[in-house]
């Protein structure tokens, strides 16, 4: 084998080795885990539901540790209609909690509102039905609001703190920004997004992809550079591709270079000021 050979087999196991997270973080990229609807329930309501004596029993790990989709599901039910087999995760909380999208809410016939996973007071009504009982829940049904768990290091990493708010790009297919985003820190918690079925397919977002953070403060720093930022496009064909990020920016291109149709209304749409240079 050459020396060549070699070396390559040794960048590949050295890439291998290096953490995923750490390679994520040099980027500010995010994972994101899409939620499907699912249900918290309290020991009392386990046993309520499945039976006396009954717990919840593990299907698969979750990427929060110790956190579990179990093989337990219920049905549930409002005035307009039910959804079957609605995961319950464990383990068992303080209080039962149903996380669902806007789009189950509509089938149901419920108005939850938009929270953070533990604030239901005065949340959304169902009915919960499982193998051995049902109940009636007063409150407790919500839509979960997109947040990131991230551990104190990753906090300092990305220079922000527990419940601040925050942006995150995607780049999918449908690119799509979310705003508003919270910041759960904790010592156990794995870096994380979380968003739900709605969210994901707005930007035909599938498991898997990452987003990048967006802080306030780097989104102030990159608006007070539009206006002095003149960047310079080489091409004698600009396509809207090349103009679709410069938004009320100055771009300069050669005085022969020609604008797709597309171009042209990104030009108008975008607020692009274009200015021609001489070469090319
Ligand atoms: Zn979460």
């Amino acid at each position: 084998m050459n020396e060549q050979a070699i070396m390559q087999i040794v960048d590949d196991v050295i890439a291998e080795l290096l953490p995923k997270k750490q390679a994520a973080l040099r980027h500010n990229e995010i994972p994101i885990g899409i939620s499907a609807r699912h249900i918290h329930l309290k020991q009392e309501h386990v046993e309520h539901l499945f039976g006396k004596g009954a717990t919840l029993t593990v299907q698969k790990w979750l990427t929060q540790p110790g956190q579990f989709a179990a093989n337990e599901t219920l049905q549930m039910v409002g005035p307009k209609g039910s959804v079957t087999n609605v995961r319950v995760l464990g383990p068992a909380r303080m209080l039962t909690q149903v996380e669902i999208s806007h789009t189950d809410a509509v089938a149901l016939g419920i108005q939850p509102p938009l929270r953070e996973s533990g604030e239901i007071q005065g949340s959304a009504s169902c009915t919960l039905v499982g193998p051995k009982g049902s109940l009636v829940l007063q409150e407790g049904v919500i839509i979960a609001q997109a947040h990131i768990h991230m551990s104190p290091t990753d906090a300092q990493h990305f220079g922000i703190q527990n419940g601040q708010y925050v942006s995150v790009r995607v780049r999918s297919p449908r690119p799509i920004t979310f705003e508003q985003v919270k910041i759960r820190v904790a010592d156990h918690y794995q870096l994380e997004m979380h968003i739900d079925t709605d969210e994901a397919n707005a930007g035909l977002i599938q498991q898997g992809v990452t987003g990048t953070l967006i802080t306030d403060k780097i989104e102030e720093k990159s608006l007070d550079k539009r206006p002095s930022t003149a960047i310079e496009i080489n091409k004698k064909i600009i396509t809207e591709n090349d103009l679709s990020l410069y938004q009320g920016r100055t771009v300069v291109i050669p005085k022969n270079a020609r604008l797709t149709a597309l171009a042209t209304e990104t030009v108008t749409k975008l607020g692009i000021e274009l200015q021609f240079h001489e070469k090319g």
